[in-house]
């Protein structure tokens, strides 16, 4: 038998119809952040996924450093940063990847991590999967192994763990709408 946690981390999820344009049906996690207990309870879930021997989580700007410095925290593991472009001061190496109308690019420090390093990436939504997909590329570009990426949800109706091949996926929370 499974036992549920008294607190929903779903009923924490707020819905915003037409953000940030017609069509998009917006989770906001905002709720969530902001509720202690709640905050607490997505962590330690995360954590359950953790794989043995990382050594580091890789968070995706900017929703994917709440979760994933809180992750890195509580596991005590080291936490690297992706940013949007001219964020990092230090060498960096980038990505460009496509998006449904233009291209964005993604950026890491050069000496964040090192070849064999095995990494977690850590994101709060997993929608198309072109973030993920560019992010796991630029991880192994620089010669590092994503063990695993975790969301916190997932638009199941998207299908973005497609793009990102064998991959460990885990989300916490699934939606289809
Ligand atoms: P994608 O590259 O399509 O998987 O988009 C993932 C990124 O876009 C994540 O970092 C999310 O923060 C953001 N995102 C995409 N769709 C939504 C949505 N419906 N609600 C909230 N954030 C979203």
């Amino acid at each position: 038998m499974t036992i549920q946690p008294a607190l929903q981390l779903r009923d924490f999820i707020r819905n915003i119809p037409d953000f940030p344009k017609q069509g998009i049906n917006f989770k906001d996690i905002s709720p969530l952040l902001a509720n202690g207990e709640a905050f607490s309870e997505c962590t330690s879930e995360l954590s359950v996924h953790m794989p043995d021997n990382i050594d580091a989580i890789v968070g995706i700007e900017s929703r994917g450093f709440l979760f994933g410095a809180a992750l890195a925290q509580l596991t005590g593991v080291g936490f690297v940063p992706i940013r949007k472009p001219g964020k990092l001061p230090a060498e960096t190496h980038s990505i460009e990847y496509d998006l449904e109308y233009g291209t964005d690019t993604l950026e890491i420090h050069r000496d964040a991590l090192s070849q064999g390093h095995r990494v977690v990436v850590v994101d709060d939504l997993l929608a198309t999967g072109g973030t993920a997909a560019a992010t796991i590329q630029l991880i192994e570009q620089l010669g590092a192994e994503v063990v695993a990426c975790l969301f916190v949800i997932e638009l199941d109706f998207l299908n973005g763990r497609v793009k990102l091949g064998s991959t460990p996926v885990l989300s916490l929370l699934h939606y289809n709408d």
